[in-house]
């Protein structure tokens, strides 16, 4: 059956301003505090000047046609689940939940076409009951809505399936050009082919999709099997175990090195009943929303607390199978008794200081994006799953191999618990989508045959893998928990091995620091993607891995997660051309995207060309993809009482922690990397794991601040950059700068001694920068190569323009005092006013945005 024609579109060209704003009158907000967007997270938000909710697509044409004639920004929002300010404007939004119509299911063709604001959720019963249908695959969660997860290159996991966006057949969308046209675009040739595959991740920039056709495929069940294994041994057959069944999820859980694994094939298998509600309540509410948020809400101001709280819900909630008693006590008493041998409670002796071993000598090569490999879908190797249901045990449990790594905790007594009689515990919450019950039956009584379960072919920790048969999408979705701040990269397939070894062994360092100093909360997500076409898809290149960060907000606090995420962010960026999922906040500019994604000058022309008045750009768009530095900083007003009483918190908690805890009152050190740097994936250095300080502080990603960050993270207890400098300038660089450098050498080699790399302040007051005047500011300074062997400015011009030597001493100033460049290549003398003092000489040929 052809697809049903675009809507109709009329021109508009006789209606003025007036009467546009007179027909969206009865969808429109201009008042109020409807007029606040905010992302579900609520990590970022923006307070519109008018929100639109259109019903119809004559009225987001309207809308369109309005915001294009008045000079205002219009962003399309769908359930604002994006965790950046992707959506966010100061102008007008475009809320197109209401537009969820479901225009036509066909069966037969296993297509169907739907209106683009529709949520997940709500077209998952009307495929089943319509065409007997179902998305082929899908993310974690269902309350997207269909065109918001196309706009972001939303993924589910598996080595065949590529982003949800993969499945659209044709995209109606509405242009922001004069008389806001509706067209219809697909791969055909004649349908704008190129506007079709920018607008397959469109981000919301290429125009207001309306309209969506899909290919979908008759509904079916999914078997689950979720098992665990040592971090060690996941790494070495993560592939392996990737390609075994056509959609492997994991999570990874640093503290413990430990990974859970979900294997999920189609299957005919009886549906399995799911745990009971006593059982489901303990697991999912009690122990996930209430245990887990208030652990993770002492551990702000106690971050020592992480790694245990950890390996508590690894041991109560998220290993599979029985609670294994015997192992959590030996931990405990391992710990008490100070042995070395025990279960794998957290013990920060034990880890791998040295960095030695198979760890410290895989090949971290970075990745040119220019060598990728063009994998055409039929190139992506066969996975050695069977969609067929076999009975047959391909091969029995492996025993441990004599080349294991060095685990970082004692290992759990390197047996599973042996039980009689396996009592499965709830895996992952039962999802509350509503699905016709009948259809659900009938499905069930035709398909449903007997149970058989397949032994898994490698170490795992349990006997045999937690097993559980349910609908497709009941599977796909699991409860995430409350609000996050979160991170996600795509690198490519195959770097997936040494990108987990590489973050590996930054965390292991990272948890050797007394107090735990980067505050990681758990898992890290492991998930795949096949090769896809969207331009600007992060698989477009070829198939890739998705490893994503989650720093929970407990009871919707804030939480520190910046420099976590930088240094995620980073090695992943710098080690392995790691491309940000769209929907997170990241920091790449267009010179960045231009060498990750080969299309994207490609996607840039299609934009202009259909939105030349730059109607569509946010800032988000502005700073990403046109590289304009924002004009104006999003307000954050108005904080609800928790909110307050998390500030009053934090406040009182800082001053406990300094009074009490951090008896020492050394600053935590930060080091920060030249904004240059984020254009050069190979210049950031590796951490030098022989440090006598159990690992230097790494090189933190370059992350620079958003400018739409929520004013709640400030609130976060942030320990570092916690000394005072005072920087003077001294002079512009004249002759006798080289003297003056040799004898801050000396100074800057003490320096280096003593706090590794940065001085660095918040107290932010400034004078304004001409010759011997004093600020007290922030500041980051680069030591030569041969003094660290670890900061190196690797050739990259800084901010101010400029190339330096890595024996150049040269700093980056807090943005105040860099003062739009102003300081430019003047010396200064950086003097650290606590802690043990020092002073060095340097050059400003950088800012160092916080
Ligand atoms: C709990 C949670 C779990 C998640 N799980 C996953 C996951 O498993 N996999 C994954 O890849 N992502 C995941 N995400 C991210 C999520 O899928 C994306 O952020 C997605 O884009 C959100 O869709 P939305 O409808 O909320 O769109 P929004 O966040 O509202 O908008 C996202 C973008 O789409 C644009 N947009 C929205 N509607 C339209 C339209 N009609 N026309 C044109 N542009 C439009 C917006 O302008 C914006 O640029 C998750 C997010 C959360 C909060």
């Amino acid at each position: 059956m052809p697809p049903l024609p675009p809507p109709s579109a009329a021109p508009l060209d006789d209606l003025s301003i007036h009467d546009l704003e007179r027909l969206l009158d009865p969808v429109t907000t201009k008042h109020g505090n409807q007029l606040t967007f905010r992302n579900w997270a609520t990590t970022f938000r923006s307070d519109a000047a008018a929100v639109f909710r259109p019903r119809s697509v004559q009225q987001v044409r309207y809308a369109v046609e309005l915001s294009r004639r008045t000079n205002r920004t219009i962003r399309a929002a769908g359930a604002g689940h994006s965790p950046s300010d992707i959506v966010c404007t100061g102008d007008y939004i475009l809320d197109l939940k209401g537009l969820d119509n479901v225009l036509d299911v066909d069966g037969d063709s296993r297509t169907f076409h739907a209106e683009g604001g529709i949520l997940l959720r709500n077209l998952h019963p009307i495929l089943l009951e319509r065409g007997s249908l179902a998305l082929s695959s899908l993310g974690s969660i269902s309350d997207q809505t269909l065109a918001g997860a196309l706009s972001t290159s939303t993924h589910g996991s598996g080595v065949t399936f590529s982003s949800i966006s993969t499945y659209a057949t044709f995209l109606d969308i509405v242009l922001p050009q004069p008389g806001a046209p509706v067209v219809r675009v697909s791969r055909s040739e004649d349908q704008d082919p190129d506007l079709f595959h920018a607008a397959l991740c469109g981000l919301g920039a290429v125009g207001i999709v309306v309209g969506v056709g899909m290919r979908a495929e008759p509904v079916f069940k999914l078997e689950e099997e979720i098992f665990t294994m040592r971090f060690d041994e996941f790494t070495k057959r993560w592939q392996e175990i990737a390609e075994s069944a056509e959609h492997v999820r994991c999570w990874w859980f640093p503290q413990v090195a430990r990974v859970k694994i979900s294997r999920l094939n189609r299957t005919n298998k009886a549906v399995t009943p799911g745990p009971s509600a006593l059982s489901s309540y303990l697991q999912n509410v009690v122990l996930a929303k209430h245990i887990h948020a208030v652990a993770l809400s002492a551990a702000r101001y106690l971050p020592a607390l992480l790694p245990y709280h950890a390996w508590f819900m690894w041991t109560f909630r998220e290993q599979p199978g029985p609670v294994r008693w015997r192992e959590f006590f030996a931990g405990i008493w391992a710990r008490v008794s100070g042995s070395k041998t025990g279960g794998p409670w957290p013990r920060i002796e034990e880890l791998d200081q040295d960095g030695k071993g198979a760890v410290a000598e895989l090949p971290f090569h970075p990745v040119d994006p220019a060598t990728l490999p063009e994998v055409r879908p039929s190139d992506v190797s066969s996975p050695s799953f069977d969609r067929t249901d076999s009975n047959e045990s391909s091969s029995s449990k492996l025993t441990t191999p004599d080349d294991m790594l060095t685990p970082p905790y004692t290992p759990p007594t390197q047996s599973p618990v042996n039980e009689a009689v396996v009592v499965d515990r709830p895996v992952s919450p039962a999802s509350d989508l509503e699905l016709p019950t009948s259809i659900v039956e009938e499905v069930e009584a035709k398909t449903a045959v007997k149970q058989e379960r397949t032994p898994m072919p490698w170490p795992i920790l349990e006997d045999k893998p937690t097993y559980r048969v349910d609908l497709g999408v009941k599977i796909f979705n699991y409860d995430c928990g409350f609000p996050q701040y979160t991170y996600e990269s795509c690198i490519p397939y195959e770097s997936t091995g040494a990108a987990l070894n590489e973050l590996h062994q930054w965390h292991t360092h990272e948890l050797a620091k007394p107090g735990y100093p980067l505050r990681a909360h758990f898992p890290v997500e492991i998930r795949y993607a096949a090769k896809d076409e969207a331009w600007l898809s992060p698989t477009g290149s070829g198939p890739g891995c998705y490893l994503g960060a989650i720093q929970y907000r407990p009871f919707n606090l804030p939480v520190p997660y910046r420099e976590h995420f930088a240094r995620f962010s980073g090695t992943l960026f710098s080690l392995f051309s790691g491309k940000p999922h769209w929907a997170k906040t990241h920091t790449l500019t267009p010179d960045d995207f231009r060498k990750l994604y080969p299309r994207f000058d490609d996607f840039l022309a299609v934009r202009e060309r259909v939105d030349p008045k730059r109607v569509l750009a946010n800032e988000y768009v502005k700073r990403h993809l046109l590289g304009e530095v924002p004009t104006e900083q999003m307000e954050h007003q108005g904080r609800r009482w928790k909110e307050r009483f998390g500030v009053a918190l934090t406040a009182i908690a800082i001053l406990v922690y300094y009074l009490f805890f951090d008896s020492s009152s050394s600053p935590t050190v930060s080091t920060a990397v030249p904004s240059a740097q984020l254009a050069n994936p190979s210049s950031l250095s590796r951490v030098s794991p022989s440090s006598p300080s159990g690992g230097v502080e790494p090189v933190p990603a370059p992350i620079s601040p958003m400018t739409t960050q929520s004013s709640l993270e400030t609130a976060a207890p942030t320990f570092a950059h916690s000394d005072v400098s005072s920087l003077t300038s001294e002079s512009t660089k004249s002759a006798d700068s080289t003297s003056a450098a040799k004898v801050d050498q000396k100074t800057a080699s003490k320096a280096s001694t003593a706090t590794s790399s940065t001085a660095s302040s918040r107290s932010g007051q400034e004078k304004s920068g001409t010759s011997g005047q004093t600020y007290k500011g922030e500041a980051t300074f680069y030591f030569p190569t041969e003094l660290t062997n670890m900061m190196q400015q690797n050739g990259n011009a800084g901010a101010c323009g400029d190339k330096n030597s890595d024996d150049a001493l040269i700093c980056a100033l807090q943005t105040e005092i860099y003062a739009g460049g102003k300081n430019c290549g003047k010396e200064v003398q950086i003097t650290r006013t606590i802690g043990e003092g020092g002073s060095v000489a340097v050059t400003v040929a950088d800012e160092c945005p916080r």
